[in-house]
């Protein structure tokens, strides 16, 4: 259940309650595709560096180790031994961007694992059934990502099928909410707004599911290539014909600079590898811009990597320290980098709601992206 308890020009500041506790939005979700952070981040640092959801991912999980493993372990939470809320995604993006040779048809896809090649079909029901097995708080139903240079008369069938396949997906999981072995019988479903650049095939979309009262909308497909502008195009388009009483998530984004933006446009739910996979290569958030670790100008320097940062990495280590550790490949600069990373992100989204209460966010905005952008 969402409850909007401010708005500041579009800018939400919602809650969102779940049966593993109240998430506060706008909201960074950290991505553990497999069911771990990469970079050896434990779920006992997620909750030391402020983490409210952890996102994990159906594909990766049904391919390795099996959703009938985790559900055997007694589901996500129990397995990776965390208590907070966590967001599945359907497996459509990763089906359709990871694995190979599939065929879409109107039951669903067919392709061969990244892993082993094996054949594996995937539609709406399984795409339900193993995020049930996971037991994940919120699921997300199983669309198809067009390309963003998809021409029109593609995007327009694609959608027509996504939104057949969303209202399967809701009859699937209402079955499986009501089965006794079911582990999470309150799992929701958030559904996706599909529609490449087009914006009337968008706003189309929107507006039928919106019809559905789901728990939650996202907004897939974008950040695949497209620019920035295009990117706040549509969502300036898409957003206000979302229902504004319900979480709105825009998947896969993304940079400080596009949270910001999405913000501003009404975004509640945001995630992306980006702090993780850019720490593992020595490249940290700062408020003053983003540092390259590796750069020599760090050889001999004492200072953490933000000054007042409270992150574990900051609280104790040297940039000098870090940038040894990165340049010999020990895996603990990776695992500081991440975890700072991770923590700029988290605390950025504190400031953010701070702000969206207060009544200041343009100003806020203004000044982050200024002071980001300024460098050292
Ligand atoms: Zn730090």
């Amino acid at each position: 259940m969402y409850r909007l308890l401010k708005q500041d020009g579009k800018a939400k500041r919602g809650e969102f309650h779940t049966v593993h506790g109240v998430i506060q939005t706008p909201v960074f979700m950290n991505v553990g595709t497999a069911a771990a952070i990469k970079g050896a981040v434990s779920t006992e640092d997620l909750n030391a560096i402020g983490t409210q959801v952890e996102l994990s991912n159906t594909y990766h999980l049904h391919v390795r180790p099996g959703d009938d493993v985790v559900y055997k372990m007694g589901g996500l939470h129990k397995f990776m031994v965390w208590d907070k809320p966590i967001l599945t995604d359907s497996g459509g993006f990763q089906v359709f961007s990871l694995a190979g040779l599939r065929k879409i048809k109107e039951e669903g896809v067919y392709f061969h694992s990244h892993i082993d090649g094996r054949k594996i079909f995937m539609g709406p029901e399984q795409s339900m059934q193993i995020q049930s097995h996971l037991a994940s708080t919120i699921a997300m139903a199983f669309d198809e990502c067009p390309s963003s240079v998809a021409e029109r008369k593609y995007v327009e069938d694609s959608v027509a099928r996504t939104t057949r396949w969303l209202l399967r997906c809701k009859e699937e999981m209402a079955r499986l909410n009501s089965l006794p072995e079911t582990i999470n019988p309150h799992q929701m479903l958030f559904g996706i707004n599909q529609g490449a650049i087009f914006e009337d095939i968008r706003i189309g979309h929107a507006k039928e599911i919106a019809a559905l009262d789901l728990d939650g909308y996202a907004i897939g497909g974008l950040a695949v290539g497209e620019s920035h502008e295009e990117m706040y195009r549509i969502l300036d388009a898409t957003v206000p014909h979302l229902p504004v009483d319900k979480p709105t998530y825009l998947m896969g984004v993304g940079t400080p600079e596009n949270i910001l933006e999405g913000v501003d446009r009404g975004v509640d739910f945001f995630d992306c590898v980006y702090p993780t996979r850019n720490g593992r290569h020595g490249h940290v958030y700062t408020n003053h811009g983003k540092l390259n670790l590796f750069n020599a100008k760090y050889e001999l320097d004492a200072r953490p990597l933000e000054e007042g940062c409270q992150c574990p990495a900051c609280r104790r280590y040297s940039r000098a320290y870090i940038r040894h550790l990165l340049k010999a490949k020990e895996m603990l600069g990776m695992r500081l980098c991440v975890l700072h990373n991770l923590y700029f992100y988290n605390t950025m989204m504190t400031e953010i709601r701070d702000a969206i209460e207060a009544g200041r966010y343009q100003e806020y905005k203004a000044g982050k992206i200024a002071r980001m952008r300024a460098g050292e």
